[in-house]
């Protein structure tokens, strides 16, 4: 069994969750896992993630609001989102970003209030988990505008090519990678190369594992709930791509984790 797992998106406080979310953070050590992040989209679900965070060791957080929220957002929103990552359990704003696939949000605003919450961020020193959808382009543009990111962050559900991913690596930011890399990619039509070959390709030192469940469960249990122990199905993805094995491919997604989020060193 894989140990030293660390799944670096998790949505616990999903409504999916409500009947197991205690069992499943108490079962983390049974199932290999070190810690997970779990990470908010708007104010109640930041603030969720929060109490999370405080009632276990094993759980971290990261507040923010998503894309598709930011219709919700004003300045007194901002305001208290800003009082919650005082809280020392908060490692990471997020998730905050792009999204010009669903488009739930008018583009303009979204670009607004991510541009606000990137300032935040930077303002405060803690990196950032980026939702990208179908707008990797306008991401970078408005990332490679800041003359650095020195407490870095990392482009979840990472899916687009490798120069693309190479890109976000040169502004220090880690690529995560969560179950689409165990799909087949007829599943990915709009993928040139697959997520296993753009993994291949990069260093792992830069890689993170995560699940982003209930959502985007892996293979071979799609069509189940996501939860943190399948994070161990994508990181046996990971290691065959990049040839090593499991455990070792756990023990270095761990340390980068740790090294992005916990400001740990090595
Ligand atoms: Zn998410």
């Amino acid at each position: 069994m894989t140990s030293h797992l660390v799944d670096t998106h998790t949505h616990l406080w999903d409504k999916r969750f409500d009947h197991d979310r205690e069992a499943r953070m108490r079962s983390f050590d049974e199932e290999g896992i070190a810690w997970v992040l779990e990470v908010g989209v708007d104010l109640p679900t930041s603030r969720k993630s929060l109490i999370l965070a405080e009632s276990s060791p094993q759980v971290y957080a990261a507040v923010g609001v998503h894309p598709h929220d930011v219709k919700e957002l004003d300045r007194d929103h901002l305001q208290l989102l800003k009082e919650l990552a005082r809280n020392g359990r908060c490692v990471a704003v997020g998730e905050i970003g792009l999204d010009f696939y669903r488009d739930l949000s008018p583009r303009p605003l979204q670009i607004k209030w991510f541009t606000e919450q990137l300032e935040w961020a930077l303002s405060i020193q803690k990196p950032v988990i980026l939702h990208v959808r179908q707008a990797y382009e306008e991401v970078l543009t408005i990332l490679e505008g800041y003359p650095a990111f020195p407490a870095g962050g990392v482009v979840h559900c990472f899916q687009s090519d490798q120069r693309t991913a190479e890109r976000f690596i040169a502004l220090g930011f880690y690529v995560g990678i969560g179950g689409p890399i165990t799909y087949s990619p007829k599943n990915n039509p709009e993928l040139k190369q697959t997520l296993y070959e753009v993994v291949a390709n990069l260093p792992l030192e830069r890689i993170l594992g995560e699940t982003d469940c209930p959502y985007l469960t892996p293979n071979p249990v799609r069509g189940k709930r996501n939860e943190p122990a399948f994070v161990k199905y994508t990181v046996e993805r990971i290691a065959a791509a990049v040839n090593r094995t499991p455990e070792e491919t756990a023990i270095q997604l761990r340390r980068n984790a740790e090294r992005l989020f916990l400001g740990k060193n090595g």
